[in-house]
């Protein structure tokens, strides 16, 4: 059905993007509630039950494109493919390997609703691929994380399309780079980096995983590590009294690992690695270590980062010796760094989804983790990680699965957000 601009519903004036001042939950259940009576809305909910087996497939064909942290190319062209075949306009890739797709909007002045899914994996290009169906199950590395947030958002495109669906809002898919472990955000980080991109979007909503029992809408920030010290060496007889960099390392741990962490806000450090050495009997040159700390407030990770700080400078200095050639070196190397940040309580976005969650008799929680919605949360703005339904498991393991069952759930509750944000024009 084709749907005028001019012909927008009160209800959905009363949900303005982007507005400065949240809706009452009473008004977000309302715009919600009707929304699901609309028309195009019964016919995007059919599709997505008729075209589940298809759907499966899509979440398969992309499974068996390899996409390691910093090698996600292949599947940068893929995903640029299937948005153009989706109908959605100025489809393109940034220099990262970031996608880009617009469904746009009767509303030309308004932000765009984001929807987003990361597309690396967290295997390494060697890693074999083996993907399939066995049971009712889906099976193969990343089938889950992400595959299926990525299949999600081809349904959304594609549903919308389908169902003509007109959107007020317009709707901006993206499909980044870069989220797993070492990839470190870097993906959201370079989109939101960008004026035009952190102008324009007025909420993000990160489809990350299956599932539907979770709004991920407090950040878990999260630092992380490589402390490396270095001496001159030497052999463990003839040279005894250089000082060791192994024993400087042992020090640090010793003296970081007695730092208190409060138990609100949660804060945690952790030890992961430790290497250095060449044989028994020599004094070595180098020691390493590597080091997580995470926790919800920016000020604990600061406070972890100067203890830490602290303790390499003066237990090296402490184990290094007097003569000036056999002092130690120090290096700390910040290999990760995740923004800590919550979406506010009384946020548009939480009541839309909470008020989406009782349309759909679903049950969630509001959880804390590590998503793409660190990056715009620690700017301020509007963003949750949601599940794309089903469910799933083993994650980063070659064994993981996902079960479909339940999917339709997922991506009902991923429309009926993105319409209620959007806003959409009725006949
Ligand atoms: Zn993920």
């Amino acid at each position: 059905m084709a749907l005028g601009p001019q012909q927008r519903t009160p209800l959905e004036q009363a949900i303005p993007t982007g507005a400065a001042e949240a809706p009452t939950s009473r008004t977000a259940q309302k715009v919600v509630a009707r929304l699901a009576e609309l028309r195009p809305v019964h016919e995007a909910f059919a599709w997505f039950r008729a075209r589940a087996r298809e759907l499966e497939d899509i979440q398969l064909e992309v499974t068996a494109i390899p996409a390691p942290p910093w090698g996600e190319a292949a599947r940068s062209q893929w995903l640029k493919t299937h948005f153009e075949e989706a109908g959605l306009a100025d489809v393109h890739q940034d220099e990262l390997g970031n996608v880009f797709g617009i469904r746009p909007g009767s509303d030309l002045n308004s932000p765009y609703v984001a929807l987003s899914a990361h597309i690396d994996t967290v295997f390494p290009g060697e890693t074999p691929i083996k993907v399939g169906r066995e049971g009712g199950k889906l099976h193969g590395p990343g089938i889950s994380d992400n595959a299926s947030g990525v299949t999600a958002l081809l349904a959304i495109a594609n549903v919308l399309r389908h169902a003509n669906i007109a959107n007020s809002a317009p709707i901006l898919f993206m499909g980044n780079v870069g989220e797993e472990g070492e990839g470190n955000l870097r993906g959201m980080r370079h989109i939101f980096d960008q004026p035009k991109w952190l102008d324009s979007i007025g909420a993000l909503v990160v489809i990350d995983g299956a599932g539907t029992d979770t709004i991920i809408a407090e950040g878990l920030g999260s630092r992380r590590y490589q402390i490396t010290i270095r001496g001159t060496g030497g052999h463990s007889w003839s040279d005894f009294g250089v000082p060791n960099p192994i024993v400087a390392l042992a020090r640090i741990i010793d003296r970081f690992s007695r730092t208190t962490v409060p138990n609100t806000p949660k804060t945690t450090f952790n030890i992961g690695t430790v290497q250095g050495g060449t044989s028994v009997n020599s004094i070595p040159q180098v020691a390493t270590m590597r080091v997580d700390t995470r926790s919800a407030s920016v000020e604990q990770l600061d406070r972890l980062e100067r203890a830490l700080r602290d303790a390499v400078k003066e237990c090296a200095a402490e184990t290094g010796g007097r003569k000036k050639d056999e002092a130690l070196t120090s290096e700390i190397l910040v290999i990760g760094d995740r923004p800590a940040a919550d979406l506010p309580a009384n946020s548009h976005l939480l009541k839309v989804i909470r008020a989406v969650d009782a349309q759909l008799n679903n049950n969630a929680r509001i959880q804390r983790a590590s998503t793409d919605a660190n990056i715009p949360l620690s700017l301020g703005r509007e963003a949750i990680a949601i599940g794309a339904g089903g469910s799933g498991g083993g994650a980063h393991t070659v064994n993981e699965w996902y079960d479909p069952a339940g999917r339709d759930l997922g991506l009902k509750r991923i429309l009926l957000l993105t319409l209620a944000l959007s806003g959409v024009s009725e006949e």
